[in-house]
C-alpha cells in the first residue's frame, strides 16, 4: 500500500528548526517524514526544490460573515488560502441580528440571544469555506442566562469565549468575574478585548467636541494606558478564578508589561498581537488616513519593539490578523469617528510578517512557525493543526523565500478593495497552499471547490507556566 502524495526536495520549517526532508501524505494526514528514499511510495510526487515548506498558518482571530466584515466564508477563506492560512477561528456573535453595521439604521444587536444558535448560524453560512474553520462563542449581552449554555457550547467544539470591555457589546468586570468562574470549571478559555471604556468614550467625545476629526487625532482617543488598565482588571479576575486568559490584539508596551506580571505568577495567561502592530506605527494615520483605522490603534516605534521582545520571550504567543473586510468607500469619511474599525490582512499576513521577522530582524523560521502555527493551534485545542509531524493534518504552504514582489490590493481575494500593505515590497511569497493534502490555492487564485470543514475543538491543555518558547 502506498501513500497518496510525497512532498520532496524542500526545506521543512518546524517549531524546532529547519530540516532538509520530505514527507508522505495519506488520507489527508502526514504519515511519514524523512529522506526521500525512505518515504513510502505514493501515487503523486510534488517536487518543491528551492522552496520552504511551512505548516499552514492557524489564525485564531478573523472576522468573516460578521456585523463588521463584508467577507463571506467564500471570499474570506479564499484570501486565507491565498495567504497560506489553512485554519481560521471566526466568531459566533450571541445577539447579532444579522445586519451589517454600516447598512443598518438602528443597532445590529438584539437584547438577548443564544450562543448555540449563533454557532449554528455560522456553521450554516460556511458551506463555501476554502480552509478549515472553528468558532469562538462571543458573549455580547450582560445576561446571566447565557451561563446555562456554556457547557453545551464547549461540547459543540467551542471551548473559547470572547468578551469585550468596550463598545455596545462590552460587559462589566462583575459579569466577567461570574463568567470566568464558570469557564474555569469547564477549563475553557476566556478571550478578551480590553480597553477602558469610559476613558475611550471621554477622549472620543472630547475630540468630537473640539472638531479633531483628522485621522492623526485618532490614536490618542484610545491610549495605551486605557488598554493596560482594562487588561490589568480582566487578568486579575482570570487569576482569581483560575480561568485561562487569552488577550487579543495586544498593541503596547504598557499592555505587555501587565501580561508579563500576570504570567510571572504561574497563572494561565496568554496573548497575541497582529502583523500591523509589528510592522506599522501611528505614522500610518498620516500616510494612509482612515484606511489604516482599526482598534486599538497603531502605536509608537517603541511599542513595535515591545511586540517583538514579547513574542521572543514568550509573554506573547501568537500573531493573528484580526482580519476585517470593509470597502475603500466605507473607509473614506470626513471624520475618523465615522470610519468603520478594522483592516484586512488574511492574504498578506504571512508574507508581510515573514519579511519583517526573518528578513529584516534575522529571526529564525522556528520563531515564525511557533507564533503563526504551532502556538495558536496548541492554545485553542487543535492538536492536528499547526505542525509538520506524523499524525498531523497535511496542511502546508510551499513558500519561496527568495522571490521579491510588491503587494497590490488589486490582487485581493477578500471583498475589501484596499490594503494597508499596498505598494509594500516583500521578499518571500506563498506559492501553493494545501489543505489536508489537497491543493487549495496557487499564485493565480483558489483551486477547486471549497473543502473547508468545521473544526470541533478540544478543550486545550495549557502548561501552567505558559512558556511555549
Ligand atoms: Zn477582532
Amino acid at each position: 500500500m502506498g501513500a497518496d502524495l510525497r512532498v520532496v526536495g524542500g526545506t521543512l520549517a518546524t517549531a524546532q528548526g529547519t530540516i532538509e526532508a520530505g514527507f508522505a501524505v495519506e488520507d489527508g494526514t502526514i504519515v511519514a517524514i524523512g529522506d526521500e528514499q525512505h518515504l513510502p511510495n505514493a501515487e503523486h510526487t510534488l517536487d518543491v526544490a528551492g522552496n520552504m515548506v511551512l505548516p499552514g498558518v492557524v489564525d485564531p482571530h478573523v472576522h468573516i460573515n460578521g456585523f463588521n466584515s463584508i467577507d463571506t466564508y467564500e471570499t474570506g477563506t479564499a484570501a486565507a488560502a491565498r495567504g497560506g492560512v489553512t485554519t481560521v477561528i471566526n466568531f459566533a456573535w450571541q445577539t447579532w441580528t444579522g445586519e451589517r453595521e454600516r447598512d443598518a439604521d438602528g443597532s445590529v444587536w438584539a437584547d438577548s440571544g443564544s450562543l448555540l444558535d449563533a454557532i449554528d448560524r455560522q456553521r450554516e453560512s460556511a458551506s463555501e469555506a476554502y480552509v478549515d474553520y472553528g468558532l469562538h462563542a462571543t458573549v455580547t449581552a450582560e445576561d446571566r442566562t447565557v451561563f446555562d449554555e456554556f457547557e453545551a457550547v464547549v461540547e459543540a467544539g467551542v471551548p473559547s469565549f470572547k468578551f469585550f470591555t468596550v463598545y455596545d457589546v462590552g460587559v462589566s468586570n462583575g459579569f466577567l468575574r461570574l463568567a470566568f468562574e464558570r469557564l474555569a470549571d469547564l477549563d475553557a478559555v476566556a478571550v478578551l478585548h480590553t480597553e477602558d471604556d469610559s476613558v475611550c468614550q471621554a477622549l472620543t467625545a472630547e475630540r468630537r467636541r473640539t472638531d479633531r476629526g483628522h485621522p492623526t487625532d485618532y490614536p490618542g482617543s484610545r491610549p495605551d494606558y486605557a488598554e493596560a488598565m482594562a487588561l490589568s482588571d480582566a487578568v486579575s479576575l482570570a487569576t482569581e478564578t483560575d480561568c485561562k486568559y487569552y488577550g487579543i490584539h495586544t498593541t503596547s508596551r504598557a499592555a505587555v508589561d501587565e501580561l508579563a506580571t500576570a504570567r510571572e505568577d504561574g497563572t494561565r495567561v496568554r496573548g497575541e498581537t497582529c502583523p500591523h502592530f509589528t510592522t506599522l506605527t501611528e505614522d500610518a494615520y498620516a500616510e494612509q488616513g482612515t484606511m489604516a483605522l482599526q482598534s486599538p490603534p497603531l502605536r509608537t516605534a517603541d511599542d513595535v519593539e515591545a511586540m517583538f521582545e514579547s513574542l521572543r520571550d514568550g509573554t506573547l504567543d501568537v500573531v493573528s490578523t484580526d482580519h476585517v473586510a470593509s470597502t475603500q468607500a466605507e473607509k473614506t469619511v470626513e471624520n475618523w469617528w465615522d470610519c468603520p474599525f478594522g483592516v484586512n490582512s488574511l492574504q498578506t499576513a504571512l508574507p508581510v510578517f515573514h519579511d519583517e521577522a526573518i528578513n529584516r530582524r534575522g529571526l529564525p523560521y522556528s520563531f515564525l512557525v511557533r507564533v503563526l502555527s504551532r502556538n495558536p493551534a496548541q492554545t485553542f485545542g487543535l492538536p492536528q493543526k499547526g505542525r509538520l509531524a506524523v499524525g498531523a493534518d497535511a496542511d502546508f504552504v510551499v513558500f519561496d523565500p527568495s522571490e521579491t514582489y510588491e503587494i497590490s490590493a488589486t490582487d485581493n481575494a477578500s471583498l475589501a478593495d484596499y490594503s494597508i500593505y499596498d505598494g509594500r515590497e516583500v521578499t518571500g511569497k506563498v506559492r501553493e497552499t494545501y489543505l489536508r493534502g489537497r491543493l487549495v490555492a496557487d499564485d493565480t487564485g483558489v483551486v477547486g471547490s471549497p473543502r473547508g470543514e468545521y473544526l470541533a475543538r478540544d478543550v486545550p491543555t495549557w502548561d501552567p507556566q505558559g512558556g511555549m518558547a
